[in-house]
């Protein structure tokens, strides 16, 4: 490996640091969106209701170290998972190099500039529903697209 070749080019996801895998998270805000299932086709789509934790204005979550004890749903990545979150966003820099593709040439870790997600048009906006306010069964309506 040359020092000058990027990190998520040359190595695995099992052998990235933690600060590297980290990093890889373009930071788009995808994966806390609620999803719905069709069980018959296997298509998965997305709505505008954010989960309880997420700040949607700053795309981020508000308890990111205990994200998963005070959310059972949410699913922290691993290298072990990565290959299995069919239901994650195409564009999402784990699915992306768990399925051995590349990094998209608007990622963060390319750019430099974290804005560069939003101007790609593949960040959430920053009107999304919180789920507190609104009932499981009117989700349905609330489906953004397909995934
Ligand atoms: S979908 Fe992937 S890239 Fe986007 S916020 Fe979630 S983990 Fe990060
Ligand atoms: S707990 Fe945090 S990381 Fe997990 S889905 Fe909710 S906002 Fe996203």
């Amino acid at each position: 490996m040359k020092a000058d070749e990027p990190f998520w080019e040359t190595k695995p996801l099992s052998a990235m640091t933690a600060e590297e895998w980290e990093s890889l998270c373009d930071g788009c805000g995808r994966c806390c969106l609620y999803i719905l299932h069709n069980e018959e086709t296997g298509d998965v789509f997305e709505t505008d209701v954010a989960c309880r934790l997420f700040d949607a204005k700053k795309r981020r979550c508000t308890d990111y170290a205990n994200r998963t004890k005070r959310v059972p749903d949410c699913v922290a990545l691993t290298p072990a998972n990565a290959e299995k979150l069919s239901w994650m966003p195409k564009t999402c820099a784990y699915r992306r190099l768990a399925n051995g593709e590349g990094l998209p040439d608007w990622h963060p870790l390319i750019t430099g500039d974290p804005e560069t997600v939003a101007r790609a048009g593949v960040a959430v906006p920053p009107d999304l529903i919180p789920e507190e306010e609104i009932d499981d069964d009117l989700l349905e309506s609330r489906i953004t697209k397909a995934r």
